[in-house]
């Protein structure tokens, strides 16, 4: 399947050349004319591309040329213009047509339970875990307890998304986490580099996204769902924080939302989730407005809990200062957090 068309899997980037997978975004789908002259790459975000010519007005001839990591986009650019690329003599054309409601829909509540929340595709959709088998059985191994029997509630919580998402990205994602959490329960304290800080964010983003979907009273506009499966990262307005406890239960979860400040008839603000699996314990404000959460008005917050995202440059070590929350850090931080605060 040429690279850009669905059920591509792995090409070469139009940047560097190296290997663009379809599992493992950002990546972007370069099109344009053959010469370079006419360029738009998609997707940059939830609802976004970036263009070199007015989308509503667009040439006549382009082509899908192919893929590039999302920071090759401007290499890529300037080795088409060269032309400095054989292309295909055969190429996917591309078709522009006007789509307005899509900006309005993506700022709502994804409520369509018969679409994928992440690329909004009709399927099939499967039921998939919130806390993964993978997860469930390591948290099982720590605590010499049986989570996955019956009884088990973690079992329960379910969302449907769609095959492609499932085994694609969110299956690379799992994969990468798994082995950092896995060796961070086993030694209690670990060193983490930036893409380690980078793999957890990003999942603990996704199971305080999935948590609020399941929840069914979700608030959480639909392109922050989207910016996920793009980015591979926290969206915009996304802060997750790690700190450590010494656990009484092998798994909790709390979900609550930002309350508006501004009188009653605002809603909420943002999501606010806090879980713990087995000592590790995330908490993950997202606040819609894209500003970011500073919950860290309290000195506790600010001594034990790590910031994972937005990244900090270099290895950081966990648990922060080796200051634990005690017995119970969901509770602990559901006491102590200012959620309303945000960065100047
Ligand atoms: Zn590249
Ligand atoms: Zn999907």
């Amino acid at each position: 399947m040429p690279p850009g068309l669905p059920g591509w899997r792995r090409a070469a980037c139009l940047g560097c050349t190296k290997v663009v997978s379809e599992a493992r975004p950002p990546w972007v789908v370069i099109a344009g004319s053959r010469d370079g002259t006419h360029l738009i790459a998609f997707p940059t975000g939830p609802e976004r591309g970036a263009s070199t010519f007015d989308p509503y007005d667009p040439p006549t001839d382009v082509f899908i040329l192919g893929v590039a990591h999302e920071d090759c986009r401007e290499p890529a650019a300037e080795r088409l213009r060269k032309q400095e690329i054989s292309l295909a003599s055969e190429l996917p054309r591309l078709s522009f047509e006007p789509f307005p409601e899509l900006v309005e829909t993506f700022r709502r509540p994804h409520s369509d339970r018969e679409r994928c929340p992440f690329c909004g595709s009709e399927g099939p959709l499967t039921d998939e875990d919130i806390f993964p088998v993978w997860l469930q059985k390591a948290v099982d191994d720590w605590a010499g307890q049986t989570l996955r029997g019956p009884g088990n509630p973690w079992r329960d919580y379910l969302v449907p998304v769609c095959s492609n998402c499932n085994n694609r990205w969110m299956s690379t994602l799992e994969n990468d986490t798994s082995k950092v959490i896995k060796g961070m329960l086993v030694s209690a304290s670990a060193e983490l580099g930036e893409s380690d800080q980078l793999c957890l964010a990003t999942w603990a983003t996704k199971v305080a996204f999935l948590l609020e979907y399941w929840s069914t009273s979700g608030q959480l506009p639909h392109e922050f769902l989207v910016g996920l499966a793009v980015w591979s990262r926290p969206p915009p307005g996304t802060g997750v924080w790690l700190g450590a406890q010494s656990p009484t239960a092998a798994m909790t979860a709390k979900i609550d939302w930002i309350p508006g400040t501004d009188g009653d008839e605002v809603g909420p603000v943002g999501l606010w989730v806090t879980f713990s699996v087995g000592t590790l314990v995330f908490l993950v404000l997202t606040r819609f407005d894209g500003r970011y959460a500073a919950p860290t008005s309290h000195p506790l917050v600010a001594q034990a809990m790590l910031p994972l995202w937005p990244p900090t440059e270099g290895v950081v070590a966990w648990p922060r200062d080796n200051l634990s929350l005690g017995k119970d850090g969901v509770g602990v931080l559901a006491e102590v957090v200012d959620v309303t605060a945000v960065m100047p």
